[in-house]
């Protein structure tokens, strides 16, 4: 691991700006993403702004009905807070079925959405990855790509985002909350949070430099039938091939977001107009624009069964 400095942030304003002032500083949270990548010299921060003491571990009612999530809120708090459970189910089963129980009492919530890649050559350092070094190529294309993505990849790279908890949170029309080093407040959707990789895949989502996290917040509860469903080699412990969040309502409309299959929350809205006419209609708009490798082209077929498992359990 490389030398770095350390310091345990105060305030929020305090955070965002030390982190401005050097040009490779990162925040950590519950670590359990970034020290890894430290560990393996893949992330060389070489100065890190300890977030843990900022007090923004709870969660609240907002005035429109909604709830705001604390960027500190732990995984295991979130997925068993009473709210999140009666009132957005999806997300609690989507963070239950993420990691092990251990890493969850860590995890965090802005930690989550930013956790890296699993695509194996990222991790490896001998081999050539845009991600990880800009322009070196991407060693997955013609390479190993069961577990890799199949839509909104580019020629660049072809990795997926690994979160659970955020395929949820894009079901759920979350907004991401920060605060800029200049002191500036923003609220992104998450539509808009998670970049697709195009030439650049190592610029992954819409936060400046020293911008810092300070929480999520869901929008009011909308009802209906919650579903989180995860497909894997194993049971447990393992990130997904396909998962799939949905809201279903009783008329048979709903949201649907699809994990494991692209380098951000997979959602279509427009396709959201075929859920109605069932799993295959609405796998085929979702994923219209895939470029499966012929490793990974059974994610097109897993995701409308997965679908088609969702479909049915809503149905009852
Ligand atoms: C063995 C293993 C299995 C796993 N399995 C799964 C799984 O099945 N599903 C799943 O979804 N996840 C899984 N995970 C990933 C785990 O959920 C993430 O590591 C965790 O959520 C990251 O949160 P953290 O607080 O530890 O982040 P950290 O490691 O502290 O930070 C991650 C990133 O977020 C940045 N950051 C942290 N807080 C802020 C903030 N407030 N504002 C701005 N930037 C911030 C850091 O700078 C860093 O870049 C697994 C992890 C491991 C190690
Ligand atoms: S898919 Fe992306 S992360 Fe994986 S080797 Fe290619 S550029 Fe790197």
């Amino acid at each position: 691991m490389k030398a770095f400095s350390y310091e345990r942030a105060s305030t929020v304003e305090g955070a965002a700006k030390a982190a401005a002032q050097t040009p490779n500083a990162k925040f950590i949270a519950g670590g359990t993403n970034l020290l890894d990548l430290m560990k393996l010299e893949i992330e060389t921060p070489s100065h890190l702004i300890d977030v843990n003491g900022l007090g923004l571990d709870t969660i609240e009612k907002t005035a429109e009905g909604g709830i705001r999530i604390g960027a500190l809120v732990r995984n295991t708090d979130l997925a068993a807070d009473n709210s999140v459970r009666r009132d957005y189910g999806l997300l609690s089963r989507a963070l239950v079925a993420g990691a092990s129980g251990q890493l969850r009492n860590r995890a965090t919530t802005a930690g989550n959405l930013l956790q890296r890649t699993r695509c194996p050559y990222f991790y490896d350092s001998n081999q050539p990855c845009n991600k990880r070094q800009p322009g070196t190529g991407c060693s997955a294309i013609g390479g190993v790509t069961r577990q890799l993505g199949v839509v909104g990849v580019s020629d660049a790279c072809i990795a997926t985002h690994p979160s659970d908890m955020a395929v949820a949170m894009r079901a759920l029309d979350a907004v991401i909350e920060t605060i800029k080093p200049d002191g500036a407040k923003r609220a992104i959707p998450i539509a808009d949070f998670h970049r697709l990789p195009g030439d650049t895949p190592h610029i992954e989502t819409a936060l400046d430099h020293g911008e810092l996290i300070t929480s999520v917040v869901l929008p009011a509860p909308i009802g209906g039938k919650h579903i989180y469903r995860k497909t894997r080699d194993r049971a447990s412990y393992a990130f997904a091939l396909v998962s799939v969040a949905a809201v279903i309502q009783a008329d048979g409309r709903g949201k649907v977001a699809v994990g494991g299959v692209a380098p951000k929350p997979w959602r279509a809205e427009a396709a959201e107009d075929e859920l109605r006419k069932g799993a295959h209609a609405l796998a085929s708009a979702l994923l219209a624009d895939a470029r499966p490798t012929q490793q990974n082209d059974f994610k097109i077929s897993l995701t409308e069964r997965t679908l088609s498992a969702v479909l049915a359990e809503a149905r009852g």
